[in-house]
């Protein structure tokens, strides 16, 4: 059950670095403080400026894991006048079509498989929706879909873009500007390196207008957004993940900004996906983010059993899939602290089995 000395491949937790562990290792300080209100400000304004977003936008931090993050925004930014168009590329497109279904949100699911969305206007009606919803990365089986070409589709239909970026934010590219997005959900365990246990909702001016009078304290946004203004959260935070966060987050800039860690991991991903060429693996979609590579079997070897293997035998832990594609596909993540030398390792093992 402690994986301390396995190699980490799994879309979330992912590898941490040793700052992050060591951060992790230390006394949990008090909050209700300065000193905290800075970091939590700093730990905002850093996560505005990475995801180039507009003036005015704001952060809200939720002690919970992602699934959170996408429940509040259901809670919070629906009335019943408002219907959703819901992107449903698998297990976690599912998740939002069955967030709306419980809180009784109107909304149109569109189930895709073979498309990113580069000609949505040809494959999605906007009829009387006024709310889009997207995994930027659909995590279950690695699909990345094209935020340039939904930006500008929920632009011209004024539609109020809702992006769920939790897989893909700091490996893949996302702007709030350039893809018109009003809101964004982060998440502290994927590509951001950090245990799980934060996530954060990000709105700008037009989704803090939609926000709605609701039936619960713990998710109420208007609450964290008045606290946030000094740098406070209505209830005891994750502190020491935000003290991670923060860590993380001066690091990314100094170490160039955003376009450097897309960079990084770009290659990463090419990196594995060159070394897998001559393997008996195909790749599983022709629209993979650099967070991750989804892989099927071209021998008639199973998923499952080579997801077995490795970790058993060789302590390696890559990602299994359910259901249907259990024996089809597993998925390798790119994200965290990687470098190429994990990277030779999961290679080398995988032409020997
Ligand atoms: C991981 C993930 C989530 C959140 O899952 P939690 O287990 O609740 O943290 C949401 N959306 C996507 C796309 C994810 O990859």
């Amino acid at each position: 059950m402690i994986y301390e000395d396995y190699e980490i491949f799994t879309p979330g937790p992912v590898k941490m670095s040793k700052e992050i562990l060591e951060i992790g290792a230390k006394q949990t300080p008090y909050f209700r403080n300065q000193e905290f209100s800075n970091v939590l400000l700093s730990c905002e304004s850093d996560l505005l400026e990475l995801l180039n977003a507009p003036k005015d936008s704001r952060v809200i931090f939720l002690t919970a894991s992602g699934t959170a993050g996408l429940e509040s925004v259901i809670m919070n930014l629906f009335s019943k006048d408002d219907k959703a168009i819901v992107i449903n590329g698998g297990g976690f497109g599912q998740r939002f079509v069955d967030l709306c279904k419980s809180y009784n949100i109107n909304h149109n699911e569109i189930v895709v498989n073979n498309s990113n969305l580069s000609n949505i206007e040809d494959e999605i009606n906007p009829e009387d929706c006024n709310t889009f919803i997207v995994n930027a990365h659909e995590t279950s089986v690695g699909h990345l879909y094209d935020l340039d070409a939904i930006g500008k589709f929920c632009k011209e239909n004024k539609l109020l873009n809702i992006v769920d970026a939790i897989s893909m934010f700091i490996t893949d590219e996302i702007d709030m500007q350039k893809h018109n997005i009003d809101s964004v959900i982060l998440s502290s365990q994927k590509g951001l390196g950090l245990p799980p246990g934060l996530t954060m909702v990000v709105l700008n001016e037009k989704a803090i207008a939609r926000i709605q009078d609701i039936n619960s304290h713990y998710f109420d946004f208007k609450n964290y957004l008045n606290d946030g203004l000094r740098g406070q959260t209505p209830y005891t935070p994750c502190i020491t993940i935000i003290l991670q966060l923060e860590a993380r987050l001066k690091q990314i800039k100094k170490d160039g900004g955003i376009e450097v860690s897309i960079q990084q991991a770009k290659e990463l991903a090419e990196y594995f996906r060159k070394g897998i060429k001559n393997l008996p693996f195909e790749e599983f979609t022709p629209f993979m983010p650099n967070a991750m590579t989804t892989l099927t079997p071209s021998d008639d070897k199973s998923a499952s059993d080579i997801v077995n293997i490795l970790e058993n035998k060789y302590k390696i832990m890559v990602c299994p899939n359910g259901g249907e594609l259990k024996d089809k596909i597993f998925r390798v993540s790119h994200m965290g602290d990687m470098q190429k030398s994990d990277i030779d390792n999961l290679l080398n093992v995988l032409k020997d089995i």
